[in-house]
């Protein structure tokens, strides 16, 4: 059992897993692997997007713009969303076969509507905190293993402010999935190992 380590569960929600808006490709998949690891961890952390209807990052907010288009949104390239992860919708809902019962902390992330939340730590305006760091911290926290949907966005985003807050972090590359649009997993990948972010198979 890991007990200076925590494992952070990103998002393995409905509405990204098959059938969903936002289906990562083969999401589902993650969902045994990651039971099978949890039962590693004396902590489990799990992530939850979770958005206002009327969340800025739909597309649908924007008329005129198609989901994938990106627009600039206070100074930073934001990416147009299909609607998903509405708060308290079924597709915000966990995946049905996640089985982590110990799991003791869920963070729900995005509620604020004019700012997306990629990370488990800080909002995307790189100011708000969502308070995780100090939970880790005062459970004796010094690492944290990644896993979820999905590896370039909200994993990669969650274990680069992993070492922004000085914790250890890896990623468990076969628990995660990627959208991979456009180059994304590649450049998530080189800013994750710029920070200092490890890779690694099923531990
Ligand atoms: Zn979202």
């Amino acid at each position: 059992m890991r007990r200076d380590t925590a494992l952070i569960v990103v998002d393995v929600q409905r509405d990204f897993c098959a059938g969903g808006p936002l289906a990562v490709a083969d999401g589902d998949a993650v969902v045994p692997l990651i039971n099978a690891l949890a039962r590693h961890y004396a902590t489990v952390v799990i992530t939850q997007d979770w958005h206002p209807a009327d969340h800025a990052s739909f597309a649908s907010q924007h008329p005129g713009r198609a989901a994938f288009e990106t627009i600039d949104w206070a100074g930073a390239t934001q990416i147009l969303w299909p609607d998903h992860c509405v708060m308290a919708s079924a597709g915000a809902a966990l995946h049905p076969g996640l089985e982590i019962p110990h799991a003791a902390l869920i963070l729900r992330k995005g509620l604020n509507r004019m700012i997306d939340s990629y990370s488990a730590f800080l909002e995307a305006d790189r100011t708000t905190r969502t308070g995780l760091d100090g939970y880790l911290a005062a459970r004796g926290i010094a690492a944290v293993d990644l896993c979820g949907l999905a590896t370039d966005y909200c994993v990669a985003w969650s274990a680069q402010d992993a070492r922004r807050f000085g914790f250890g972090a890896r990623v468990i590359e076969p628990a995660c999935r990627a959208i991979d649009r456009d180059g994304s997993l590649a450049a998530a990948w080189a800013a994750m190992t710029a920070a200092g972010v490890a890779r690694s198979g099923l531990v």
